[in-house]
């Protein structure tokens, strides 16, 4: 399959762009899943269904991509696609299966509108890793780059799947109501599992250094910038006595 590096760039910095134009949309309107569910959007599914649907896309279209291309061999590359694979593995089918979600719907429209986002995500980055990504860097800042992202990516991953699984055993088996979190991260900000998400896909834009890597990295934060913010504000008006000092996102500053 004969791809063009520059027509794959300029696609993925118009991806880029477009996540940042939108928002303002993203920061009025909340994602209509989870506490913020809106009947409003048409037919359900179950929740935990849509979950699997929805993720299982981008991994799959990676992988595709990714060996439609020549770097079969580059280990840099297999590493790279490695990682999200294992990301997305997780989230597709172990947190699906751990998320106490009785009775609960998402949307349709959402899960067809994450799965043409995991479809356009997957198919850059997988095209890119499989027709371009160059071997492990062997200069020095090079080296220092894939150090930092992959400390990040780490850090981002651990802070993610700990503060997703605090979430989660909130509720006994069954339940479908809302606490308020405690300890780790939560005695800082209100969605650590958002932050956590936001760090480790940075940290694979800079181990990657490449464009469709970082306009993953741009999507991750306009999704869930705006989403933690929700939260936050969804905690303070549905518990009185919300933790004062606790920020939505980055501690001490929002
Ligand atoms: P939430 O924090 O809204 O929910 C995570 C899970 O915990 C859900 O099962 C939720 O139940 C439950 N939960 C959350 N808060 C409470 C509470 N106070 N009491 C009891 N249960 C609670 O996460 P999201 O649904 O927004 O995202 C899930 C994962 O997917 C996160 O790790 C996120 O980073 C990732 N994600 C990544 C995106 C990307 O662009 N890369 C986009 C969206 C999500 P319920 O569903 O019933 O609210």
């Amino acid at each position: 399959m004969q791809v063009s590096k520059d027509v794959l760039n300029y696609c993925a910095a118009i991806w880029a762009g477009f996540a940042i134009l939108l928002l303002p949309v993203l920061l009025k309107y909340k994602a209509p899943y989870g506490r913020h569910i809106s009947f409003a959007w048409g037919k359900t599914i179950s929740n935990r269904f849509g979950w699997i649907v929805m993720e299982i896309v981008s991994p799959l279209v990676l992988v595709l991509c990714f060996f439609s291309g020549f770097n079969g061999s580059n280990l840099f590359a297999l590493s790279l696609v490695a990682i999200w694979v294992i990301h997305y593995f997780h989230r597709s089918v172990i947190f699906p299966l751990y998320i106490r979600t009785t009775g609960k719907r998402i949307p349709i429209a959402v899960v067809g509108m994450a799965v043409f986002f995991n479809v356009i995500n997957g198919s850059l980055n997988g095209l890119y890793l499989g027709h371009f990504q160059t071997e492990f860097p062997r200069e020095w800042p090079g080296m220092c780059r894939l150090i930092l992202g992959f400390a990040l990516l780490i850090a981002g991953a651990y802070i993610n799947i700990r503060s997703d699984y605090i979430l989660i055993r909130l509720r006994k088996p069954g339940e479908t109501l809302y606490k308020i979190p405690q300890g780790f991260l939560f005695r800082f900000v209100s969605c650590p599992n958002h932050l956590g998400e936001m760090i480790e896909w940075v940290g694979f834009a800079i181990m990657a250094w490449n464009l469709p890597a970082l306009s993953f990295a741009v999507w991750t934060i306009a999704n869930l910038m705006p989403r933690a913010l929700h939260h936050h504000s969804w905690y303070k008006k549905h518990f009185p006595d919300y933790p004062k000092e606790r920020k939505a996102l980055f501690p001490f500053l929002i």
